[in-house]
């Protein structure tokens, strides 16, 4: 018997029997392996979603000017203070954006069996390459001596820190690991937790904010859009770890258990007080506008968010968000006057070729 599939706007006619044991067949972890990339029916329809959303966001860093930036980058009119949060920026995400990616290429998409989480995955993994590579455009319009950054993850502990806190759940989950064990699947299940919600949900947030309050004061405007854009994309990254996270418990029950929900509650504190540390090291003197200990009330504001969105309870109830303004700048197609033209006209050929986001 036929069935009719909708996706957005698009019919497809399966089999009925078939379809229905391809979908049995679909599993976050252990599901049907195969080559091709047999999206149909599809399962996870939330990670086609973000896939499409994530594909109308598309932007390149030459679409940003840098020459304001370059220019307050050479004058006086720039503090050290300032100078030094844009070099702590650059320095960190440089590393950064490269252990996301190599951890999406390396261990979760291995390790996944479903297409269409290997789809959304794919593309998680360009936007690191994307991000990393608007890193790189700020380097070389400023100026800066590349080592001197490289210097910087390497040097500076704090940094050193918080690569070593993601980088040592990843490691050791290569492509081969055995996911028949609770043991291993709960390694993988806290990667996710520590990537998606610890990691691009709580310690990307530090800078995010610093950055975007520059920008918010009219410094380094070229940059601050960049890490907006940047912003928005791991707003859909953290919706991709954690919606991954929540279907593999899902599946895989036996992971769940109270020693393990409080094993990412203390991890979510370590990675709390690692980026307060960061913080710290960011803002060693008070900055116009920039207070060390608003920032770090963000943070606790931030992870809690995290926390609630995995069902684990908060580590510190109540705590109010000290930066709203920053809370409104994350949807940032509020933004009028901001690189409105590439964006739309992105939108629009998807939206043209395929139906619009609002379809599906
Ligand atoms: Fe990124
Ligand atoms: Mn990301």
């Amino acid at each position: 018997m036929d069935k009719v599939f909708k996706i957005g706007n698009r019919e497809f006619v399966l089999d009925q029997d078939k379809a229905e044991a391809a979908y049995q067949a679909k599993r976050v972890i252990n599901g049907y392996k195969s080559m091709a990339f047999n999206l149909l029916p599809l399962k996870y329809q939330w990670a086609y979603d973000l896939y499409r959303t994530m594909k109308a966001n598309h932007w390149e860093p030459e679409d940003i000017q840098m020459q304001k930036d370059i220019e307050q980058w050479r004058s006086n009119d720039i503090t050290q203070n300032e100078r030094w949060i844009i070099m702590m920026g650059i320095g960190y995400f440089s590393a950064a954006e490269g252990i996301v990616g190599d951890n999406i290429q390396h261990v979760v998409r291995e390790l996944v069996t479903a297409p269409e989480l290997k789809l959304v995955l794919g593309r998680h993994a360009h936007e690191e390459n994307i991000h990393a590579d608007s890193l790189l455009y700020m380097i070389s319009s400023l100026g800066i001596n590349p080592h001197e950054c490289e210097a910087l993850f390497e040097q500076i502990p704090s940094i050193v820190k918080k690569n070593e806190f993601v980088t040592r759940t990843s490691h050791s989950l290569r492509r081969d690991l055995d996911l028949t064990t609770v043991e291993n699947q709960r390694l993988l299940a806290k990667n996710c937790f520590v990537f998606g919600q610890c990691m691009e949900g709580t310690q990307f947030y530090g800078l995010f904010g610093m950055i975007l309050s520059l920008a918010r004061q009219q410094k380094f405007v070229g940059i601050g859009q960049m890490f907006q854009y940047t912003l928005r994309d791991e707003s859909n990254h953290i919706e991709v770890f954690r919606n991954l996270f929540m279907d593999l418990i899902e599946e895989n029950p036996d992971i769940w258990t109270p020693e393990f929900r409080q094993e990412l509650v203390d991890t979510m504190r370590e990675a709390v007080a690692l980026e307060k540390e960061f913080i710290r090291d960011c803002l060693p003197v008070a900055t116009v506008g920039l207070s060390s200990e608003e920032f770090e009330q963000y943070i606790d504001f931030v992870a809690d968010k995290r926390l609630d969105g995995c069902g684990l309870p908060l580590l510190n109830p109540g705590v109010k968000n000290p930066l709203p303004w920053l809370a409104e700048q994350q949807d940032i197609k509020r933004e009028t006057n901001f690189f409105e033209g590439r964006v739309t006209e992105y939108q629009k050929a998807s939206s043209l070729l395929l139906g619009s986001d609002d379809d599906l």
